[in-house]
């Protein structure tokens, strides 16, 4: 079915990807070296790293009555990116004159727009998004200009003319079947030409035409929606790590990269904290059995993670470990409860009624406490809203106390092929008994590829490591 079309690809480039002129001009050499075995080539830029804080900075101050802050930041994101455009495109060219053009017209109307939201004193979402698309349309610009200085056939194409959303500003979703048509009729035909569109990550529009954003980090997300709506084999996501990593490196060394992870995976990594690809923005692709990586735009020899609906599970093993720190545990205990319905319900209304995530929750089977964790900012509204809930219960002492242990991590083992397997929990508790680290309660993931256990923060260290070296590195 696809043999003869073994040859569209998507790769997505992130902001310290591109963050600087040495950068981008190290992405651009990638581009070009696949453009031989990738024929069809969909480029896909972040704005420089920092540049699209600084935009949400200058919006904000604007609302805020500040005049000067935003001049400063039109200011200086005129003078970085010019001197980029300096660094990489030769000098009084064409190209050099229209980019540079771009960029003043870009910040222009940056300036422009702040100064009517400084006027208003409000800043619509609706504002926020017009603001923050410029730093991908921008970078969107520089990188085309780099591979047609280099020779490519390429051309700066906004995102607010292929993706189609809703209108929720600031974290749009795309509309399939409009999106679908207008990347065929926009990209694809540039694909059939041999020319490498650089589409501005991020940023889409509604079917009216006003730009929305996808979310902060969003890039990811443009690059998957448009891998599935061009119906390419493979997209890659370029970054500044070497992929996924076994742990994160900082407090376990000798963490390695990951070669293959499934999507179920990659949500129970991401939900536990780790640095990886959100689950939601690589949806699109992963639904269709298009494979991702994920490669290091500094380090590009190495094949990196690839990401796939569906890993090959090895049973027993275990892939990675990850912690969530500044936690608290709440237990609400009492022998009355036992057999009591509704406890639980109403227990969790009253979390739910703070506005605060439930991170983990476990029950013995004797019923009489329930434990959970939530993130320590939110324990003392949780706290006292159980207590109000409960307030008969609590007089009648059918509920003795509602308490909590601040200072606790998650640790969570993550891997598809412990599911069902015994002998796994036994390793990792194996592991950190062997270190005298007390283990407060343990709860298997929600997607069933992942065992989590609440430690106190001082153990979370070696207890990464302890399970590192010897579950992780030990897979059998
Ligand atoms: N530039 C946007 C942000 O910083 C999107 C992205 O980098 O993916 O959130
Ligand atoms: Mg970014």
């Amino acid at each position: 079915m696809k043999s003869e079309k073994h040859s569209r690809l998507v790769m997505k480039f992130g902001g310290t990807s591109v963050g600087s002129a040495s950068a981008i001009s190290q992405a651009a050499e990638i581009v070009l070296a696949q453009a031989i075995a990738w024929p069809e080539m969909v480029v896909v830029v972040s704005a420089m790293s920092g540049v699209t804080d600084d935009l949400v900075r200058g919006s904000l101050s604007a609302a805020a009555g500040d005049t000067q802050t935003y001049q400063g930041i039109a200011a200086s994101l005129t003078e970085k990116h010019t001197r980029v455009v300096e660094d990489l495109l030769a000098p009084a060219g064409e190209l050099r004159d229209q980019v540079l053009h771009f960029i003043d017209r870009c910040l222009a109307e940056f300036s422009t727009l702040c100064h009517s939201v400084c006027v208003l004193g409000e800043l619509t979402p609706r504002a926020q998004d017009t603001i923050t698309s410029i730093g991908e349309r921008i970078n969107a610009r520089i990188f085309a200009a780099l591979l047609e200085q280099h020779g490519a056939e390429s051309q700066a194409v906004d995102a607010s003319e292929v993706i189609v959303t809703d209108d929720n500003f600031q974290n749009a979703s795309p509309l399939a079947i409009p999106t679908r048509e207008r990347a065929a009729a926009r990209l694809g035909k540039l694909l059939e030409q041999r020319v490498i569109p650089v589409v501005t990550g991020f940023i889409g529009a509604t079917t009216g035409g006003l730009i929305t954003t996808l979310g902060r980090g969003g890039s990811d997300y443009s690059a998957a929606i448009l891998g599935d709506c061009l119906d390419a084999d493979e997209v890659w996501i370029w970054t500044d790590v070497d992929g996924v990593m076994t742990a994160d490196p900082r407090v376990v060394p000798n963490a390695q990269v990951i070669p293959v992870l499934s999507y179920s995976e990659v949500g129970e990594l991401a939900y536990f904290g780790a640095k990886v690809l959100h689950p939601r923005t690589i949806r699109p692709v992963i639904d269709r059995g298009i494979p991702l990586w994920v490669k290091n735009t500094f380090n590009p020899g190495i094949p990196g993670t690839r990401i796939e609906r569906q890993s090959k599970e090895v049973t027993g093993t275990v892939k990675a470990v990850t912690a969530i720190k500044g936690l608290s545990m709440v237990t609400v205990e009492g022998r009355g409860m036992m057999g009591v319905p509704g406890i639980a319900a109403r227990t969790f209304g009253a979390v739910a009624s703070q506005g605060a995530s439930v991170l983990m929750i476990s029950q013995a089977s004797s019923e009489q406490s329930i434990c959970f964790v939530v993130p320590s900012e939110t324990v003392q509204g949780v706290i006292r809203a159980i207590e109000k809930e409960m307030a008969v219960e609590l007089a009648r002492q059918d509920i003795d106390r509602v308490w909590a242990m601040d200072d606790m991590v998650i640790v969570t083992a993550v891997g598809a092929g412990m599911r069902g397997t015994p002998g796994v929990a036994a390793r990792l508790f194996g592991a950190l008994g062997g270190k005298g680290i007390n283990v407060i309660a343990i709860a298997q993931g929600a997607s069933e590829c992942g065992v989590s256990m609440v430690l106190e923060a001082r153990d979370a260290a070696e207890a990464l490591r302890q399970i590192h070296d010897q579950v992780i590195m030990n897979n059998k």
